[in-house]
This record gives structure tokens, C-alpha cells and sequence, in this order.
């Protein structure tokens, strides 16, 4: 994106990729059919140490530019749900339809070109596996440590530090946060049972499915709130969000049945089973206590758990964390102390929600940095 725009305006143009394709996080996103912007997007869906930085960029390159693109190539594409735009067939026509713009533009795209190192004297020299390169403007758009069999490096990261910027600490985002022993001993067995919960973490909350697997939890929500988790804290799950409050328990209070029988109407019967086992009364409904009736929808609508951690990097989505974004410009993405130097996409201090934010932030970023660079 940043390489097509900086063309546009008659910039000569390299862009350099160590792998022998472009793209391939877009080829994989998706399932394979790039969940490419969503309709939704604001500064509200990005984590980052400074919540506004994100936002001249983002109201400069919006989702309908992006889809306007879409649209000019005739690629077929439709809204799965809350504002996600997905490619109808391929994620390989996004990457096409890129490329093709950076035809128009005159970029020359070079793969199997791997950056080795980076000087300044009084312009950039680029020590790479073709040959050295010099440029006056240099765009980082090297992308974070998640999926490095994909390409993922972190020399963005060392060029920043190289020329004095400051990083502030990454880990992994929208990744399946996995259990302690004794917690993965009662779920296991429920490997692949999902569900509807709300998922809390550090102040964010997301209303989505989640997912059991056989080393802790999945699942869109758990995905959303593993990007404000962190290490050693909790997060808590209303697994029946759909019914708030104690009263839809207590209107059973006179029941025969117990609270098992009347949880397998809510959820899966064998998530049911285990979860009561552990935590309802073991009696009929009309035996149990009001305050106990209480005290069990309480613990359904806050139910704590405590992950051990992630599945780290090679499962992680994206990068939270980055480059500082007070060492940008957030209008051109500039580094404030090395005219020149750009930093865009996930490089940077900006980590977007599950649901074509990322891309929108690597799409909006890049076109930020191509309008000046
Ligand atoms: C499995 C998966 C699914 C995803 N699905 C979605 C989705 O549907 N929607 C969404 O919005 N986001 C999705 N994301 C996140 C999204 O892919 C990234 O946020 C986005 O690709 C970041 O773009 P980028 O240009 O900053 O970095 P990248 O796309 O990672 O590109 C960086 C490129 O730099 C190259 N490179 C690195 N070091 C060097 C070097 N030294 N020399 C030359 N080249 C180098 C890499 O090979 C790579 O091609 C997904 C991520 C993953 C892993």
C-alpha cells in the first residue's frame, strides 16, 4: 500500500521482501479469504501505548478507500458479521490487486531480497543478499514476531534500535491462552466444545464464542482478550451472558430438576456436565438456597480463570507492542529524530482487534507514509 501510493506520486520505487512472495500473511488471513477491513473501524479497536496515534491516519485511509480499491478490481466480497469484510473466493485476489496497483505505479518489486543492513550517511545504504541499495526515504514495514514462518522478523525492531528509537516491551496478541495443569485436566475432555460467553480482561470486554481445545481456551473471544491479558493475571467469563443476573435462576427456585439440567438447555451438555460437576450444587433446585441460587449465578456470570499463558508466537495472530509510537509522526509515521526513516503496519506500537482491523491499520499506515515518503 505505501509502495503503490509513494508511486502514484512519481517516487521511484523498490519494495523488498525476503520471502519468494509477497504477502503471504494476506494469502493465509482469513481462513484464506482475508477478512480485509471492517466497516466498524475506529481508534477505539487498537491497543497501543498512545490510544490516539492511530487516528489521522485511520480517518485518512478508511475502510471505504480500501474497498473502493476492491470494488475497482471486481473482486467479489461480503460481510461475515460485526462490520468484517471477507474476500468471496481468495485471499490471493487482495494480493494480486495490490500487486497490480503497484504495477501501475512503476514499483519494482523484488523478492528473495533479504534487508541485512541499514546505514545512514547522507542517504539510506541498504545491505541486502542482491547487492547494496541506496534510497532517500526508507519504509520499515517489516511486520511483528507472530508466525515467523511466514516471514516475521525482528529486524524492524533492531533497525529501530539501531537509530536510537525507543520500543516499547512486545508479546504476543490474539492468540489461545492456555491453562494450568489441574484447569486443563477438567477441560481437555471438552476439547472443541464451544460456547457463548463474554470474555473480561484488564478493563476490555468482548462478546463472541469461545472455544475449548486440548491445551486451554480458543475461540474469537478468548482471542480478543488475550491481547489486553498478561502474564500472571486473570480473566473472568459470564458464560451466560444471554441471560444477565440471578433472577432467570431463581425463577426456578421450585424446580425438581438441579442446576445441571437446567444449564444443558444454555450450553453444550458435556460442558454442562464438567463445569457443574466442579461448581453447582449437587441437589434438586427447590433444595438449594436462594442465597446459594445467588451466589451460583454469580460465579456463572463471573467465572475467573487463570491462564499460564499463551500459545505463544508461532500461534499468535499479531504483535501487541512495537515500535514507541512517540518517536512517530502519526500524520507520515516518520521517525521524529531520523528524517527519512518510516515505520508502518505492525511494526509499530498499534495492535488491532480480531476482525480486519489489523490490515485496515497496514493498509491506512502505509498509505500515510506513502503520501510523503
Ligand atoms: C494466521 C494469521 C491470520 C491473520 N488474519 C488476519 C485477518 O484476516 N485480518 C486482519 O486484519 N489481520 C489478520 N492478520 C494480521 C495481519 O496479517 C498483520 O497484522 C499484517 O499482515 C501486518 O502487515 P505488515 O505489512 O505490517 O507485516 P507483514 O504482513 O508481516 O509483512 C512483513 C513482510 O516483511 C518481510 N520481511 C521481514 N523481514 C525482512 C527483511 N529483513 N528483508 C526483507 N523482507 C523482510 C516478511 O517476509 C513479510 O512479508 C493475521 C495474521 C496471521 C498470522
Amino acid at each position: 500500500m505505501c509502495a503503490l501510493t509513494a508511486g502514484k506520486r512519481g517516487r521511484r520505487v523498490a519494495l523488498l521482501e525476503h520471502n519468494a512472495r509477497v504477502g503471504l500473511k494476506i494469502a493465509i488471513s482469513g481462513g484464506g479469504r482475508c477478512n480485509f477491513t471492517n466497516l466498524l473501524a475506529t481508534p477505539e479497536n487498537y491497543i497501543s501505548g498512545n490510544p490516539r496515534f492511530c487516528t489521522s491516519a485511520l480517518a485518512r485511509f478508511t475502510p471505504q478507500d480500501f474497498i473502493a480499491l476492491v470494488e475497482k478490481h471486481g473482486i467479489p466480497f461480503h460481510e461475515k458479521k460485526l462490520g468484517q469484510l471477507f474476500c468471496d473466493f481468495s485471499s490471493r485476489q487482495i494480493i494480486g490487486m495490490l500487486l497490480a496497483e503497484c504495477a501501475i505505479a512503476e514499483v519494482d518489486v523484488r523478492c528473495g531480497c533479504r534487508v541485512e543492513t541499514v546505514k545512514k550517511r547522507e542517504r539510506f545504504s541498504l545491505g541486502t543478499n542482491q547487492g547494496v541499495l541506496e534510497c532517500d526515504s526508507l519504509v520499515i514495514a517489516t511486520g511483528g514476531l507472530s508466525f515467523a514462518k511466514l516471514g516475521a522478523s525482528d529486524f524492524g525492531y533492531r533497525i529501530a534500535q539501531q537509530f536510537g528509537l525507543k520500543l516499547t516491551a512486545t508479546r504476543p496478541g490474539l492468540v489461545p491462552l492456555t491453562l494450568s495443569d489441574e484447569e486443563r485436566a477438567v477441560f481437555a475432555p471438552l476439547s472443541g466444545v464451544s460456547l457463548p460467553v463474554m470474555a473480561r480482561a484488564d478493563g476490555a470486554s468482548f462478546a463472541e464464542s469461545m472455544l475449548i481445545t486440548h491445551r486451554g481456551l480458543s475461540g474469537p473471544a478468548i482471542l480478543q482478550i488475550s491481547s489486553y491479558w498478561r502474564e500472571g493475571g486473570s480473566a473472568t467469563l459470564d458464560l451466560l451472558p444471554q441471560r444477565p443476573g440471578a433472577e432467570w435462576l431463581l425463577e426456578h427456585r421450585g424446580s425438581k430438576g438441579t442446576a445441571q439440567d437446567l444449564l444443558e438447555r444454555e450450553w453444550p451438555a458435556r460442558f454442562a456436565a464438567a463445569w457443574c460437576a466442579r461448581h453447582a450444587p449437587q441437589k434438586y433446585l427447590q433444595q438449594t438456597r436462594t442465597a446459594d441460587l445467588e451466589q451460583l449465578a454469580r460465579l456463572i456470570h463471573r467465572w475467573p480463570v487463570r491462564p499460564d499463558g499463551t500459545e505463544g508466537y508461532p500461534k499468535a495472530e499479531v504483535t501487541v507492542g512495537g515500535v514507541e509510537t512517540g518517536e512517530l509522526s502519526s500524520k507520515t509515521m516518520e521517525a521524529r529524530r531520523v528524517p527519512g526513516l518510516y515505520f508502518i503496519g505492525e511494526v509499530v506500537d498499534v495492535t488491532g482487534w480480531l476482525g480486519g482491523y489489523n490490515f485496515q491499520w497496514a493498509w491506512a499506515s502505509g498509505h500515510a507514509a506513502g503520501e510523503v515518503a
